[in-house]
């Protein structure tokens, strides 16, 4: 899906978009951005759903998570039996299931994740046993308000599936939702700082072992593209598409090879601007007066037109142009990566693509000082208090959208890297 804030991607406009060779198959919202600025209310005034008010092609499906990947909203209170508390850019706000509701029914959109008790990885088992009970009981009433609502046949519920660090509670928050009148689930808590891998696979299977193999299994939550790939094969078929956003907001331009034909990246990895086999920085002074696109060989609109030296040149001075010609790459790579591993599960070769690109891809890891390169990716999932590239700083709204905080942030990580 691509990712979007309030409903706006970060750096792309629509005819950016509609040009795009690799678009996003969906087109993703975070519901509980829309609970105040626009309100359901003014949503609902506008009419005719999402896809009238945030101006997106009648052909391209929308769906509304529960979360947004890069922060946290949950938590700014203990749930109760009323309704969950998140942070928003208004401040603390209370959200009962009616109220989610509200805001479904005024986005309409094709796809949505019911209100979910959310919790962390570290949530301790009387917690989680609690939230579990709590989210089954919120699954009834959104069942009974998607009636009522009228949104059969316009919009698909996805149950939330919840149980944190417990395969036992995992695999009966599963049992309890499965035989649901749903579209799918959304496997929820994941990337919040369990280790990827065996532990979220094995967290993984024992909830997706329950449930109809005929159901949309969705996973909100930041994943590089190697995790992504372990998830997809425990069976997980839909992801948010928070990582190229992420990666651009660091200044970086995917460059993983896709397929096992195409050669490596070109040069070797180096410590001192920040490169590995996957990713280079645009940041590094090294890049003042490379001529060559982002990445040799690729179609996209910025590799086509433009340096390595321009995108250099826009990010130190701070131009906006230079976060748009990083999202335009990164999100077609990725969306090309994306293609490549659907294009395997039709094959029946994803099993080797997987192996291949997993090894391919961990290179990176060697030697030690790059793998603070992509430090903070790995662990945004760890510590949500901050999104990537902050600089340990929590985020804040007015940060996140205001201009002195984006310039903040982005001194900082012309630092980080540059040093
Ligand atoms: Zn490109």
């Amino acid at each position: 899906m691509l990712y979007t804030r309030r409903g706006a991607p970060l750096s792309l406009t629509p005819d950016v978009l509609s040009s795009m060779k690799h678009m996003p198959p969906a087109y993703g919202v975070d519901t509980i951005q829309f609970l105040a600025g626009p309100s359901p209310e003014v949503l609902a005034a506008h009419g005719q759903g999402g896809h009238n008010f945030l101006a997106i092609p009648k052909t391209m499906p929308l769906v509304a998570s529960n979360r947004d990947p890069t922060m946290y909203e949950y938590g700014a209170k203990p749930s109760t039996d009323q309704g969950t508390y998140v942070t928003i850019h208004t401040g603390a706000a209370l959200v009962p299931p009616e109220k989610y509701m509200a805001i479904i029914a005024a986005l309409q959109p094709d796809l949505y994740v019911a209100l979910c008790d959310e919790i962390t990885h570290d949530a301790k088992p009387k917690k989680i046993e609690q939230t579990i009970k709590r989210s089954a009981k919120w699954l009834d009433a959104c069942l009974n308000l998607h009636s009522s609502h009228s949104l059969e046949g316009v919009s698909g519920m996805l149950a939330p599936i919840g149980g944190g660090n417990s395969l036992k509670e995992r695999s009966r928050a599963a049992k309890m939702v499965a035989d649901k009148p749903v579209a799918g689930f959304a496997l929820a808590g994941f990337a919040t700082g369990e280790a990827p891998g065996a532990e979220r696979g094995a967290l993984l299977s024992a909830a997706i072992e329950q449930l109809p193999a005929n159901k949309i299994r969705y996973m909100p939550g930041m994943l590089s593209p190697v995790d992504l790939l372990d998830c997809v094969a425990k069976g997980v078929d839909l992801f948010d598409g928070a990582f190229p956003v992420q990666v651009t907001s660091e200044g970086y331009a995917l460059c993983f090879p896709l397929q096992p034909s195409q050669p490596p990246p070109a040069g070797q990895p180096d410590v001192e601007s920040g490169v590995d086999e996957t990713k280079i920085n645009l940041w590094a002074a090294a890049y003042r007066l490379d001529k060559s696109g982002l990445v040799p060989g690729c179609t996209c609109y910025a590799c086509t037109r433009h340096s390595r030296a321009y995108v250099h040149h826009l990010l130190q001075t701070n131009e906006m142009l230079g976060e748009v010609l990083l999202e335009v790459h990164n999100t077609h790579h990725f969306q090309a990566f994306l293609g490549a591993v659907r294009k395997a599960i039709e094959s029946g070769t994803f099993a080797e693509y997987h192996t291949w690109f997993k090894e391919r891809y961990l290179q990176q890891q060697q030697p030690e000082d790059l793998q603070d390169a992509g430090k903070s990716l790995a662990e945004a999932g760890k510590d949500l208090t901050r999104p990537v590239g902050s600089g340990g700083k929590r985020p804040t709204w007015t940060r996140s959208d205001g201009d002195d905080g984006k310039k903040e942030e982005k001194d900082q990580a012309k630092q980080q890297r540059t040093q």
